[in-house]
């Protein structure tokens, strides 16, 4: 496998540049001069040092029939090892199943991610909003994160008020936060390499009644899909429970994206919850719950909670308010 993520996971070796070939009897990793050393480190695992061009030198090391992961080779990779006489075999989302349920020491991370995060929330609450730019609310939540003790950002942190926060990924802006509106915060901590994604939606001061409307909607129906999140259950019913509470309240074509997504190494991985995801909640799953509500011109709504998935009741790892808190 050539996925950086992947391969990380498997032998926790960190490489913008690597290929991993795993059969019964051994384990190879392909990786240049640069991570010569780390990689000559790895217990259980032969390094062969590769050219920079990693699949010329998997080509000339490797025969017969060998597996590739179909989503990351390019077409220039694989006719490098075809040409070379590989009988080459597409597969798909083989170490992503992995990934997608956790251990305990994957689990430890992403709660330490997930507690920092609320914390953060709680302390950029105290602060001012109002008169400050979008721009700035993100950059300090940054700040926040770093005082925190989180080790990053696991993304561009979002912060939309009014008519930014109805655009579900608008970036933070150069606009001025105004009295009286809503104020979408999308933010996740990094803890050792685990992420966490957390979102919550504060007032400016009283909201006008079509965005108060939304908030009453949008979490309503986030419950509604906690309360689905359950082993056995499809990600499309997951999405399904969210959904209907919005549409029978006139807002579903408000809502546009799906419940949500798996979050570990990456902050977008399986298993997915939306209409079209043929996954099956799992044991062991940490995924978002995430509906929101998008009023066009006037403003957004979006309520966002890490959720792993157990044997019985969801175990729910965003603990920050979901009561509508008004900011300053
Ligand atoms: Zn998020
Ligand atoms: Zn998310």
């Amino acid at each position: 496998m050539t996925t950086a993520v992947n391969v990380r996971y498997l032998i926790g070796f960190q490489s913008s540049n690597a290929a991993l070939f795993v059969d019964k009897e051994r384990t190879l990793l392909f990786t240049d001069f640069r991570y010569a050393e780390a990689a000559r480190t790895l217990e259980g695992v032969e390094f062969v040092q590769s050219q920079r061009a990693l699949l010329k030198t998997v080509a000339e090391t490797l025969d017969g029939r060998v597996a590739f992961e179909a989503t990351a080779l390019t077409f220039d990779g694989w006719q490098t090892l075809n040409d070379a006489g590989l009988e080459l075999v597409p597969r798909k989302g083989v170490v992503e199943r992995l990934r997608a349920v956790k251990d305990e020491a994957e689990l430890a991370s992403i709660r330490e991610a997930a507690r920092i995060t609320d914390q953060a929330y709680g302390a950029l609450a105290e602060e001012r909003f109002v008169g400050r730019t979008e721009r700035d609310v993100a950059w300090r939540m940054e700040q926040i994160f770093h005082e925190l003790g989180a080790h990053g950002s696991a993304f561009e942190i979002i912060v939309g008020s009014g008519p930014t926060g109805a655009l579900p990924h608008g970036r933070p802006t150069d606009r001025v936060i105004e009295p009286n509106t809503t104020v979408v915060v999308d933010a996740g901590a990094v803890f050792r390499a685990y992420n966490s994604d957390c979102t919550r939606t504060f007032a400016t001061g009283e909201l006008p009644d079509d965005l108060a409307q939304a908030y009453e909607v949008c979490l309503r129906g986030q419950l509604a899909g906690l309360e689905a999140m359950r082993a056995g259950v499809s990600g499309a019913a997951a999405d399904a429970a969210a959904r209907r509470v919005i549409d029978d309240a006139g807002l579903g074509d408000r809502f546009g994206h799906g419940l949500g997504h798996g979050v570990g190494l990456l902050v977008h991985e399986a298993p997915t919850a939306r209409p079209e995801s043929e996954d099956v909640l799992e044991p062991g799953n940490v995924i978002t719950c995430e509906p929101g509500i998008y009023l066009e011109g006037r403003g957004g709504v979006r309520i966002e909670d890490l959720v792993l998935i157990t044997d019985g009741e969801p175990d729910v790892l965003s603990s920050y308010t979901k009561d509508l808190v008004t900011v300053s």
